[in-house]
């Protein structure tokens, strides 16, 4: 498989380069050349699903035999022997449970498989690469762990001093491996993200590094999530609707590729907490960008979503002038503007969208508890609560599938407070709060923190 650019104006590349490069050289994102078919589901795990769904994009820099070898080996960090099991929450609607992975959070079944592709092909090359990221808390978590131990990967996370939650944190700095290294930034989230940015700028620090990136925007995360999509909707019989807590596009965009490939899926809920740019989008036609407000559910506090301009390559017809042109005017006029035909095409009918504040989430969380004994996380439960407002009568024949994106015990504080009950930590982590934590705190400073990651990097 060949990758293009959504900017239209990078190099081809094949899925290895895209793998490390992450950003394409235009400043796009890449997409494959084409969307290719389903093969039919021959195997019985999850692992042979991700295999089937997966060989297309990955071959030839990856045989099927490696790629069995890796999906194998990161899906087996799952404490489910389902990987991602689907339980039934009503008459007709399900929650899909991707967070049984190492650090509890969905990102999990990207990154577990990502780390080590990353590592097969570094060692291929026999290169070298450090990693450097900011996390407001779940992304952070999930890159560390998986590359942990990772041979040819160094990996510096920065997150701010104090504004992660204990679990998130702690996540970060008790994973015992030599090449991960979470660090505190005295600042807040965007001081960190401002500081990455600026070392990717540094030209010269960044070739001296070798600095690399697995945040959303990396192809080889959102085409892991695909996987998951074509399990859950080939379990049933009539094609499958589903809700997805989202926040940069990247999920849902990855169930649309599924769909595009072939898997029996009808449509999409977007669900957002306060920072509803996308629902606005689906519903009115109203792309702005609004200042963020925290939410009980972080993950999604996010009002730029970078994975939509993977759509809106395809909703241009692949015109990647075209696509270059309208994110240009979105940045400095805060509006993307859609004409009405690419919308009948692509999102009606395809997308529908709910927003839910912090109390509505709350009772959300409250509600299903009290229907199903079940406790959900905030991110979770806006999927829910979209779910259930789409699931009357005349808005539903299939099957309703909400992604269940993190583990309770990841936010016990906003589960306590709507149930009463404080979740706990699964096995593998109820002594996180007695694990030894390492962590260095540095100044907001872009010398300071440069310093520090070539002293950390190997
Ligand atoms: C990252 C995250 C999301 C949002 O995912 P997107 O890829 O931004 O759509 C939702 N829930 C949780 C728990 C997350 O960690």
């Amino acid at each position: 498989m060949k990758y293009v650019s959504t900017r239209g104006r990078a190099d081809e590349l094949g899925f290895a380069d895209v793998l490390l490069a992450g950003l394409a050289t235009d400043g796009g994102l890449y997409v494959p050349q084409s969307w290719p078919t389903l093969a039919p589901s021959r195997g019985r795990t999850y692992v042979d699903r991700a295999v089937e769904v997966m060989l297309p994009f990955v071959e030839p820099d990856i045989d099927e035999i490696t790629l069995t070898h890796l999906c194998t080996e990161a899906y087996e960090t799952f404490r489910h022997d389902a990987v991602v099991p689907l339980v039934q929450t009503s008459q007709g609607e399900w929650v899909q449970e991707l967070f049984h992975g190492p650090t509890l959070a969905f990102k999990d079944v990207a990154l577990q498989l990502v780390g080590r592709m990353f590592d097969h092909v570094l060692e291929q090359r026999n290169q070298r690469v450090t990693i450097v990221g900011a996390t407001s808390g779940d992304t952070g978590s999930a890159a560390i762990d998986g590359v942990a131990g990772c041979d040819n990967v160094d990996i510096v996370i920065l997150y701010p001093l104090g504004r992660t939650s204990d679990v998130q944190r702690r996540q970060m700095t008790t994973v015992d491996a030599p090449n991960a290294h979470a660090v505190a930034v005295e600042g807040t989230f965007d001081d960190c993200q401002d500081l990455v940015k600026a070392m990717f700028n540094d030209v010269d620090f960044r070739t001296r590094n070798n600095l690399s990136a697995v945040n959303s925007i990396n192809w080889a995360r959102v085409m892991a999530q695909t996987v998951y999509y074509v399990v859950a909707a080939e379990t049933f019989a009539r094609p499958a609707t589903f809700s997805v807590p989202t926040g940069n596009f990247g999920n849902v965009l990855a169930g649309w590729i599924a769909r595009e490939m072939g898997a029996p899926i009808n449509d999409f809920v977007l669900a957002s907490n306060s920072n509803d740019i996308l629902t606005r989008f689906v519903n009115d036609a109203d792309m702005t960008a609004r200042p963020v407000v925290p939410s009980l559910s972080p993950s999604m506090d996010i009002q730029v979503s970078s994975n939509f301009e993977r759509l809106l390559f395809e909703m241009n017809d692949r015109d990647g002038g075209m696509t270059d042109e309208q994110l240009t005017r979105f940045r400095t006029s805060g509006r993307l503007d859609i004409e009405a035909d690419q919308r009948e095409r692509y999102i009606t009918g395809s997308f529908r969208a709910a927003a839910f504040d912090d109390d509505a989430t709350l009772a959300e969380i409250g509600r299903v508890y009290a229907a199903t004994g079940m406790l959900l996380d905030p991110h979770t439960a806006t999927g829910t609560a979209a779910s259930k407002l789409f699931s009357g009568p005349d808005g539903n024949d299939g099957p309703l599938i909400t992604l269940g994106t993190a583990h309770p015990a990841k936010f016990p504080d906003a589960v306590e407070q709507a149930t009463g009950i404080r979740p706990a930590l699964p096995a593998h982590l109820a002594d996180l709060f007695e694990r030894d934590e390492r962590t260095q705190t540095v100044a907001n400073d872009l010398g300071a923190v440069q310093r520090l990651v070539e002293s950390l990097t190997r």
